[in-house]
């Protein structure tokens, strides 16, 4: 459920906040969509409470004469709030048609601006520091926590998450199923997407749930395809694996309690760290400006890698904490308390649900690993070395000769 009251009042912010982002939301409208139905729920309830009063008088004993004028009342009560519950539900659903349009707000400290604005937190140089070390995607498996676990052992038998995806969780996660210039395949006569990201897919799982405080906070991992139609995509980046219309991906996501999500975000931000440093990459940590969050992150750190094919530095990953942007519109809540705590408590008396907190960050998107690696690591007699942390996967070897 999207915090139309939050909107409203907080409405000059978050005006600018759409400005600052360039992002395709009307703000005004959404507010006078808001009052309209807020307005109109008024007169429902009021004609509601009209008409079960006319029922009940007509329960008692009356006069022929009265009952005949109740019966007149009680016709006209349900003509009019007929009427008016089909303009509700008309206001109700353009509001919910121009709220998905709200992006999240912003952090404070993200610079405003398009994409060049963005801020380099830091830079690590790599190739000179091409050392072993202990923390590789895989190792991910044993420091995170037991709902990592479980997810890969449920996943095992499938691999990866499910490559189709109902439109409404596409839409609920923040990105557009349909339209000119989404980025999101959709399956032609039916309500189904391609999914674009396994946040998508994951988020959906969680959807509608009550997650115990207990689980929280609960840190996956998953493998997926990713679909994009890459509408707008133009220039040399596009030939070639850098810009694809499929690709697989390992993703980190988090599920947690809102004091926290800052503090996640800059987890996965040194996981990310260290397994780009681990394959001797030299990339640079930088702090997104406004105009290129998108609709759900409300602050967003990309990784770029230099690519000598490129001759630029190219994004490698991302990492984006959605507060609770996502869990919102996906209904995703937990209760604030400890389990052993809720389970003496009278029901009445628990501390109200809340929303949590999501946040993803791409562990490898495998196309742009491998231009990283194969265009850092390539000698000038065309072999390529395979760094030390990837040699145990690669049977051991050293290198790899093209023929
Ligand atoms: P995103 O989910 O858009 O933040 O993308 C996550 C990561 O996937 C990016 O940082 C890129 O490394 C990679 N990526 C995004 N789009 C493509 C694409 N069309 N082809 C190959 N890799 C991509």
């Amino acid at each position: 459920s999207i915090d139309f009251k939050w909107i409203r009042d907080n409405k000059d912010a978050m005006a600018a906040n759409v400005i600052n982002r360039k992002t395709a939301a009307d703000v005004e409208k959404v507010v006078q969509l808001y009052e309209q139905s807020c307005h109109l729920r008024g007169e429902v309830d009021k004609l509601r409470a009209e008409r079960n009063a006319v029922a009940n008088a007509m329960k008692g004993k009356v006069e022929a004469s009265k009952r005949e004028e109740l019966i007149e009342q009680g016709k006209q009560l349900k003509e009019r709030l007929a009427g008016l519950e089909e303009q509700l539900t008309k206001i109700s659903e353009l509001l919910y048609f121009e709220g998905q349009r709200i992006p999240n707000t912003t952090h404070p400290s993200v610079p405003i601006g398009p994409e060049e604005n963005a801020v380099v937190r830091k830079q690590l140089l790599g190739f000179d520091r091409l050392v072993l070390k202990e923390n590789s995607l895989f190792q991910l498996k044993i420091t995170w926590s037991l709902g990592l676990l479980l997810t890969c052992s449920i996943l095992r038998p499938q691999q990866s998450t499910p490559d189709i995806v109902r439109s409404n969780v596409v839409e609920k996660c923040g990105f557009q199923p349909r339209g000119q210039n989404t980025q999101i395949y959709s399956i032609e006569g039916t309500d189904l997407c391609l999914a674009g990201t396994a946040e998508i897919p994951v988020g959906g799982l969680y959807m509608d749930q009550i997650v115990s405080n207990s689980v929280l906070p609960l840190k996956l991992v998953a493998f997926s395809h990713c679909f994009r139609t890459e509408a707008g995509a133009a220039g040399s980046a596009t030939r070639g694996l850098y810009r694809v219309h499929q690709f697989s991906k390992v993703e980190m996501f988090i599920i947690c309690c809102p004091e926290h999500s800052e503090a996640f975000h800059e987890e996965l931000i040194s996981i990310e760290e260290e397994l780009f440093d681990s394959l001797g990459l030299h990339f640079k940590i930088l702090d997104m400006a406004t105009e290129d969050l998108g609709a759900p992150a409300h602050r967003k750190f990309d990784i770029e890698a230099w690519m000598p094919g490129l001759d630029r530095y190219g994004e490698i990953s991302s990492a984006s904490n959605c507060t609770d942007y996502q869990s919102r519109r996906l209904n995703i809540r937990y209760r604030p308390v400890s389990e052993a705590l809720a389970v003496k408590k009278v029901k009445g008396s628990l501390p109200p649900l809340q929303f949590v907190h999501t946040l993803n960050a791409t562990a490898c998107a495998v196309p742009r690993m491998i231009i990283s690696i194969l265009e850092n690591y390539q000698q000038e007699d065309g072999s390529i070395i395979i760094p030390e942390v990837l040699q145990p996967y690669m049977g051991g070897l050293g290198f790899i000769r093209a023929r």
